[in-house]
């Protein structure tokens, strides 16, 4: 016969007394394992759905800085990739479940500390991300028109931090420092013709924010050029993002035929994947076009190019401090093939250019002093997700493993985090013996900091909004991109 025995609750950090709870005293199993997120991005929302199928009592509380979920899904992601984010499909589906909560517009490590998370949890996983990004440290990095891509990236996605960036335009060439899939998606979207952002009659859907789309039709820009230190066969960005610069309509490749002369030897020896996007780029600079992209080429007002074994030293200004130019070091290759580095030669250029978007790689921050933070890589050390030396904290994602990787690869570092969690579970390693208080103690503690909380149905609400305005604009949302406005739709 099992014991029913009562016991009075009082939460460290709140000084709340909870009445009384009843508890097991032969078994822990009635126990609920509380387990925190902290994010809900890819990486956390797939260590929640593993958690939730695989253990059968477990509680998942998500905590999110901004008052909506999904993080780069919705502000990282292409806008005129639609398709990547049928994802939030399953996570909305996860966060149906009866054992999930949403605690939106919470920032840990401002409004609630790691500290006192560990607390009120048995368990917690840090899914945030890489929220900041990698520098140059070169002069003229200061100047006003010098962005990193990601403010760009999120200007155009309607991140509410990045609603008002101040880039200007109004000039006519954009250097990119970088060759990765983000540089390349910078580059399509100021060079698509707004017509095509914006119209659904042609079939695009994107959800580029209305006043974004309206300083996109102003925008005079027409060659966007991507910088890197190495050579075409180091580029990093993928082949269906090179076919659509290709095909890219308004717009023709502008590339330096000597520079992929090399690349036909080395295509037989590559990985097959590497192989098909080097044919393209040989194809592409070598080969004299079909007749539909000759003709198409023809009549283009905008061009995009390569440029390698180049690195920035300086942006150049004029006398009233605008973006004139960028001054780069010729590189030379060093080292066995495949693993060569770029070193400078003393040989200098300049190329001009009146904006320059920083691309060399977004970057994790520290949450908290305790955490084994490695400033370098901007990532928390941890094996098999279990952050060294902290019992019952795991990490998933991106400040796990670094800002690499698409979602696929995401899911599966969320999927390791969530089978260590319910594994340590199991295995008594995390110790589930003593009830935690959960949310209802961290609830009362920003209440008390007149922090505004969020739920999953709130999010609901405002995306409904968004949707209906969309729908008035013939696209598939218009998101709402100030965090006050969010929190008047939410509670209005
Ligand atoms: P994130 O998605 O960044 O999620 C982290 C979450 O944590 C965010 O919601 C953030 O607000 C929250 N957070 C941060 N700090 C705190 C805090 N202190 N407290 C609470 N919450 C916090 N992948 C593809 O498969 N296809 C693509 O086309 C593609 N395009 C991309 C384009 C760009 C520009 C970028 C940057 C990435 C792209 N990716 C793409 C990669 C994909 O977005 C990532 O693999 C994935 O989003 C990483 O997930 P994450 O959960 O680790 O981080």
């Amino acid at each position: 016969m099992m014991l029913l025995r009562g016991r009075v609750m009082s939460c460290g950090m709140c000084g709340v007394v909870r009445g009384v709870r009843a508890s097991l005293s032969t078994s822990t199993t009635s126990i609920t394992p509380q387990v925190c997120i902290i994010g809900s991005g890819p990486a956390g929302f797939y260590a929640a759905q593993h958690i939730l199928k695989n253990h059968k009592t477990a509680r998942v509380d998500m905590y999110e800085r901004l008052p909506v979920p999904f993080g780069l899904v919705r502000y990282g992601v292409a806008p005129d990739h639609p398709e990547v984010k049928n994802c939030i499909n399953t996570f909305t589906q996860t966060a149906a479940k009866d054992r999930f909560t949403f605690l939106g517009n919470v920032a840990v490590g401002s409004d609630v500390t790691l500290a006192q998370l560990r607390e009120a949890y048995h368990a917690a996983v840090l899914a945030y991300g890489a929220a900041k990004d990698r520098t140059l440290d070169i002069p003229g990095e200061s100047l006003p028109n010098v962005i990193s891509a990601r403010r760009l990236v999120g200007w155009y996605n309607g991140l509410p931090e990045d609603a008002n960036l101040d880039v200007d335009l109004g000039i006519e060439s954009v250097a990119v420092i970088g060759q990765g899939n983000v540089a390349i998606d910078v580059a399509r979207i100021l060079l698509t013709p707004v017509d095509l952002l914006r119209s659904v009659s042609l079939c695009s859907k994107t959800d580029i924010p209305e006043p974004v789309l309206s300083r996109l039709s102003e925008s005079r820009v027409h060659h966007v050029s991507l910088v890197g230190r190495r050579g075409p066969q180091h580029a990093a960005f993928t082949i269906k993002e090179l076919r659509e610069m290709v095909n890219l309509p308004g717009c023709r490749p502008h590339l330096h035929p000597p520079d992929y002369t090399h690349l036909r030897d080395l295509i037989p020896e590559l990985p097959r994947p590497r192989k098909r996007l080097l044919e393209l780029l040989a194809k592409t600079a070598l080969d004299k076009p079909d007749a539909k992209l000759s003709a198409a080429y023809a009549s283009a007002t905008r061009t995009w190019g390569l440029c390698f074994l180049r690195s920035p030293v300086e942006v150049m200004a004029g006398p009233a401090g605008e973006v004139t130019g960028l001054k780069l070091a010729l590189n030379r290759l060093e080292g066995e093939m495949g693993q060569e580095r770029a070193v400078h030669t003393s040989e200098m250029e300049t190329t001009e250019c009146g904006l320059v978007l920083r691309s060399i790689g977004y970057k994790g921050v520290s949450l908290d002093p305790s955490l084994p933070f490695d400033p370098r890589t901007g990532t928390i050390a941890n094996e098999d997700s279990r952050v060294k030396g902290h019992q019952g904290l795991y990490v998933s994602g991106w400040i796990g493993t670094g800002p690499v990787g698409v979602i696929l690869s995401t899911m599966t570092s969320g999927f390791s985090a969530g089978k260590a969690v319910v594994a340590d579970i199991d295995s008594g390693r995390l110790d589930v013996s003593h009830s935690r208080d959960g949310q209802e103690c961290i609830r009362d503690l920003l209440v008390k900091k007149g922090v505004d909380v969020v739920s999953f149905d709130d999010w609901n609400i405002l995306e409904r909004h968004e949707e209906s305005e969309g729908m008035r604009l013939g696209k598939p949302r218009e998101k709402v991109t100030s965090i006050t406005s969010m929190l008047d739709i939410m509670h209005h």
